[in-house]
């Protein structure tokens, strides 16, 4: 390669490649044109300042810790990371990183280079989205739901697995209109998201007037002390509803499986035990929660 190639290849790489250098500490030495373009900022900016400059507050600091740890180690790092632009908007990364080093071998700081994946996370998020609510879609929860219980379990948490039906909704409809039972859909949504706003906590529409949310806490009462606030939240909002008796507001039946750290389970299991649970709440009156009953010894598998 000629020293002409070179600098077009340099210039090249400086104008489209999206990257940056740090010191030990993070602090930015260099960046590329590309960097400052998707980020907002002016390379004087960026210079001397932390390289948490674009950290987004979507982002989980675990995230951040096992970036850190494996880096400092002197071990290259990769993930998808959303950063924060100067004016406030975002911008998805597959960022790369790894440790430079001195002829003497010693760790200097980091080189980190990324491609644009924003598109590409938009048309994930839509895939996983319910239209009407926003909530998290059945696609979505079918993904998610065996690494989330083998992840919290792992964590030694208790996981709660709450299914929900409105109460007496096509009724509902019946009396008031289709639009109508939409926008109660909507004010479910709301509700269970108040209540559900930690965030390990995760809320899903699987369908119709069904609704299923996943979370932990450190022991079994809680898991049932949250889930019953979440129903009393929603009816306290006191949304009319005549044909629902004796509430008279629009209602849910909850059933709630309480999942032990200690025990293994079946993930479609877990759905027929919560299921027959919510058909106890509905048979018993509505507008309440059933947990699983069986010994652990019946659903446990291993
Ligand atoms: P139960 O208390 O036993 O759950 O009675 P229910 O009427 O809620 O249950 P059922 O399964 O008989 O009816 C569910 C109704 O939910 C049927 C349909 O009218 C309504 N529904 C399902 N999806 C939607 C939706 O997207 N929008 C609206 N407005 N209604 C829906
Ligand atoms: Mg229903
Ligand atoms: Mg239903």
């Amino acid at each position: 390669m000629s020293v002409k190639e070179f600098m077009n290849y340099i210039t090249m790489v400086d104008e489209h490649v999206i990257t940056s250098t740090t010191d030990l500490k993070g602090v930015i030495t260099s960046v590329s044109k590309a960097f400052c373009e998707i980020s907002g900022y002016t390379e004087l900016e960026l210079i001397g300042k932390n390289h948490n400059i674009v950290r987004h507050p979507d982002m989980p600091s675990e995230l951040y810790d096992d970036l850190w740890q494996t880096i400092k180690q002197g071990k290259p790092w990769s993930g998808e990371v959303k950063n924060r632009k100067k004016d406030g908007g975002f911008y998805w990364v597959k960022v790369f990183i790894s440790p430079n080093f001195d002829p003497l071998g010693i760790m200097t700081g980091y080189t980190a280079v990324r491609h644009d994946i924003t598109d590409h996370k938009k048309v994930e998020q839509m895939m996983h989205t319910d239209e009407l609510t926003q909530l998290y879609n059945r696609r979505y929860y079918n993904q998610i739901l065996a690494g989330y219980i083998n992840k919290n379990h792992a964590n030694g948490c208790w996981i709660g697995y709450l299914m929900i039906d409105a109460d007496n909704f096509k009724k509902y409809n019946d009396t008031y209109g289709h639009q109508a039972g939409d926008d109660v859909l909507r004010e479910i949504s709301d509700s269970l998201t108040a209540s559900f706003n930690q965030p390990n906590d995760r809320v899903f529409r699987l369908g119709g007037e069904e609704f299923c949310v996943i979370y932990t806490e450190k022991n079994a009462n809680e898991l049932k002390r949250r889930a019953d606030a979440s129903r009393q939240h929603l009816q306290d909002k006191q949304i009319k509803h005549s044909a629902n008796p004796p509430y008279d507001c629009v209602t849910l039946s909850m059933g709630l499986m309480e999942l032990d750290p200690a025990v293994q389970y079946a993930t479609d299991e877990i759905y027929k035990y919560a299921d027959e649970a919510l058909y106890r709440a509905k048979q018993k009156g509505r507008n309440q929660i059933e947990v699983v009953e069986s010994a652990a010894d019946d659903i446990e598998l291993f």
